[in-house]
């Protein structure tokens, strides 16, 4: 396949193509291959205040559409950008290096979920209250909080955005996108897509840059009512503490160190396919990737075979030219280098690398951020891959004889996003499951994200929620009216 064009795109205010005010631009490139893949403006504090007032001067039409034109309205956004979705699906894989099939699925998964929001909007319920005095009429309603900054990361550069827009839209907020750096251009043009689409002059706006300036000054922004962000939990914090003072409303989703627990009565294949699936797919670059597995020692090494073999299987290499891949490059070239020190800590503490450990040998891959995936065993629990955030292909194994000391160990962490267990007993689901200190228990699957679940990270994974109906509510405010009758 021919090199693909390099994209070149503007930033998006008040539906329009914008360059950055003085003309600065930051160039992107390919994780595979170093090559330029497309270029984006660097905004300046001049453009972040022209999109602030952009969405402020929108929020007052927007929020007082009815719900059931916000819902038509954001329909056909989404109609438009499904139709694009091998332009955004291609731009998504060129800067983030997973293969361009699950690019163009998450595209398209992402205009599935802005629809389920879009569906909300005529559901936001307010309620009635029976009044201590027959003069008064009490009633509840709840009303959109303004400007929403949405910040978001470089592993599902779409999908991640998508979760903070559709309820933000729904809700009645307008919006200002500020995407990383280092992943601009598919949420850039998932953006400019949706306003081509139809959403109204200044509901939507991007603008791309460095997070820790032009980012804070977005948060600090005092017409941001609201700040969305997925990311690092030493940036969540930051951006609670930015935001603390103006009270504004804030929620984060963090990182996660996810265990599995696998019991002696467990599907073994089941268990091995999901964990390669959760551990693996995306580089491991997921905050809801499989980290350590615990695994009881009844069943512990007939699981590892399962789980090597399936690594051993799994191709590596550009998934733009090569639709047969199943992992691309790291996104960033401090993944394989912290994959590495990950590893080698663990080993220096006495875990043997069953496959992996390494860069993958080789002229394709010496200009990529590639690392093989690899699994460890007889992780001992204050290993770095069993304690930190590895954000890389790396499954860390370790044994158990008794589902306490499993349950213990895998509440043994900062983290509380996901944990998943594999047992065949529903007494031994219904005590894990009550027991484990995370926001989402997947039991015998690793379908973690859907439309309907609430995802909520406990602990240092998160604060608020996204995803399900519920998340609407992180961008709406109550208000009880309470009339006296003349
Ligand atoms: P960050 O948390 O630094 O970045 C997430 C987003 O926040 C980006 O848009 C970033 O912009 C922005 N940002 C950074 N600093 C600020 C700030 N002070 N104020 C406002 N916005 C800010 O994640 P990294 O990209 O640096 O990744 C580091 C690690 O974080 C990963 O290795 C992984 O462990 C974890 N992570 C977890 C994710 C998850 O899904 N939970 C997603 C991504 C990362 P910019 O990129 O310009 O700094």
């Amino acid at each position: 396949m021919p090199q693909p064009n390099p994209i070149h795109l503007d930033l998006l205010i008040d539906a329009s193509p914008r360059p950055a005010s003085d003309g600065s631009r930051l160039e992107i490139r390919s994780p595979h291959d170093g090559a330029t893949v497309g270029s984006v403006p660097k905004a300046t504090p001049a453009d972040l205040e022209t999109a602030v007032a952009a969405a402020h001067r929108a929020f007052t039409q927007w929020s007082s559409r009815t719900a059931y034109e916000r819902e038509r309205i954001i329909r056909q956004a989404t109609a438009h950008a499904r139709s694009q979705a091998d332009a955004l699906g291609l731009a998504m894989a060129l800067e983030q290096g997973k293969p361009l099939a699950q690019s163009r699925s998450e595209i398209t998964a992402t205009c599935d979920l802005i629809d389920y929001y879009a569906a909300e909007a005529p559901r936001i319920e307010g309620w009635t209250n029976p009044t201590e005095d027959r003069a008064y009429r009490s009633w509840v309603q709840w009303q959109p909080v303004g400007v929403c900054a949405l910040i978001t990361p470089w592993n599902y550069p779409v999908a991640l955005l998508g979760w903070k827009l559709g309820p933000a839209l729904a809700a009645g907020c307008t919006a200002v996108v500020k995407p990383t750096p280092v992943t601009p251009l598919s949420p850039l043009a998932f953006c400019h897509a949706l306003a081509q689409g139809g959403l109204p002059p200044g509901v939507l706006n991007a603008i791309t840059g460095p997070g820790p300036d032009l980012g804070e000054a977005l948060v600090r922004h005092p017409r941001v009512a609201k700040i969305a962000m997925t990311g690092s939990t030493a940036t969540g914090k930051r951006i609670l503490e930015l935001a603390a003072p103006h009270l504004k409303k804030v929620s984060l989703e963090l990182g996660g160190q996810c265990p599995a627990i696998v019991c002696a009565d467990a599907d073994l294949d089941l268990a091995a396919r999901t964990i390669a699936y959760k551990g693996w797919r995306n580089a491991g670059q997921s905050c809801s990737s499989v980290n350590r597995v615990y695994a009881h020692a009844d069943v512990h090494d007939a699981l590892a075979l399962r789980l090597q073999a399936l690594a051993e299987k799994m191709t590596l290499g550009d998934g733009i030219s090569d639709p047969s891949v199943d992992l691309g490059p790291m996104t960033t070239p401090h993944g394989p280098l912290n994959a590495q020190a990950h590893v080698d800590d663990a080993v220096a503490r006495g875990a043997r690398i069953l496959t992996g450990g390494r860069r993958p040998p080789g002229e394709s891959y010496a200009r990529g951020h590639y690392y093989l995936p690899t699994l460890l065993s007889d992780c001992p629990q204050d290993a770095r891959v069993m304690r930190e955030e590895t954000f890389g292909p790396v499954v860390a194994m370790a044994r158990f004889r008794s589902l306490e000391d499993a349950i213990a160990r895998a509440n043994d962490s900062a983290y509380g996003l996901v944990a998943y267990l594999f047992t065949r007993d529903l007494a031994t689901t219904v005590r894990a499951s009550d027991a484990l200190e995370t926001g989402t228990v997947c039991v015998n699957h690793g379908a973690v994200n859907t439309a309907y679940g609430p995802y909520a990270g406990w602990k240092d994974s998160g604060y608020g929620l996204e995803l399900s109906r519920h998340a609407i509510h992180e961008y709406l405010k109550p208000k009880h009216i309470k009339v006296a009758l003349p």
